[in-house]
């Protein structure tokens, strides 16, 4: 039998990454897929790392040979899931989490029935604005974008298994670690 896959997904600026991260220190048996995307890196990003920065030609030469285990556009980019790796690590025994958007997690709904999905809220819109203005990333211009994007993500929540608020990290990543120890829904 497989090791667990668990998706987690959420509006971005969430903290989907920093609860993620949280969980993987936690549990070393944990795999964190590494995605391909044609976004560009931002600063302290790392090629192979944060994620595999590609062009629009090798995204497409991807999606070609099949190797996405699913894939979606997001505020203007390509985001997608090298399959071949998840496969693996899940034969092997690791638990794997794939953080990805809730297009992607719809998609390894179908892909993956035993897929465990977990939509990570905010404790609300407000204090998500906050945390994508404290972030400091983005242009107002990339962070309204990512904003409406996020209002349509929260009304989509319903798809998922589980749902858990992101109000302390610690808390929502044993949440997280609870459900690799027991993935049914
Ligand atoms: P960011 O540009 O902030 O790193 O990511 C933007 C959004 O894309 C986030 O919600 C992130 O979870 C999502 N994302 C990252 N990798 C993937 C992926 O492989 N597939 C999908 N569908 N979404 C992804």
């Amino acid at each position: 039998m497989s090791a667990p896959l668990l998706v987690v997904s959420g509006p971005s600026g969430v903290g989907k990454s920093t609860v993620v991260a949280e969980a993987l220190r936690a549990d070393p048996r944990l795999w964190l897929s590494v995605s391909a995307t044609t976004r560009s890196p931002r600063p302290g990003e790392t090629d192979g790392k944060h994620y595999f920065f590609v062009t629009d030609e090798q995204f497409d030469r991807m999606i070609d040979a099949g190797e996405l285990l699913e894939w979606a556009v997001y505020a203007g980019h390509r985001y997608g899931t090298p399959g071949a790796d998840v496969a693996r690590q899940r034969s092997a025994g690791r638990p794997v989490i794939l953080e990805i958007e809730v297009q992607g997690a719809r998609q390894v709904r179908e892909a993956v029935p035993d897929a465990v999905l977990v939509f990570i809220e905010p404790p609300s819109m407000d204090v998500l604005e906050d945390r994508l203005t404290a972030r400091g990333t983005e242009s107002d211009q990339v962070r309204a974008r990512r904003l409406e994007v996020a209002r349509r993500e929260l009304a989509e929540a319903d798809l998922f298994d589980h749902r858990v608020v992101n109000d302390d990290v610690a808390t929502c990543a044993r949440s997280l670690l609870a459900l690799v120890d027991s993935p049914s829904p």
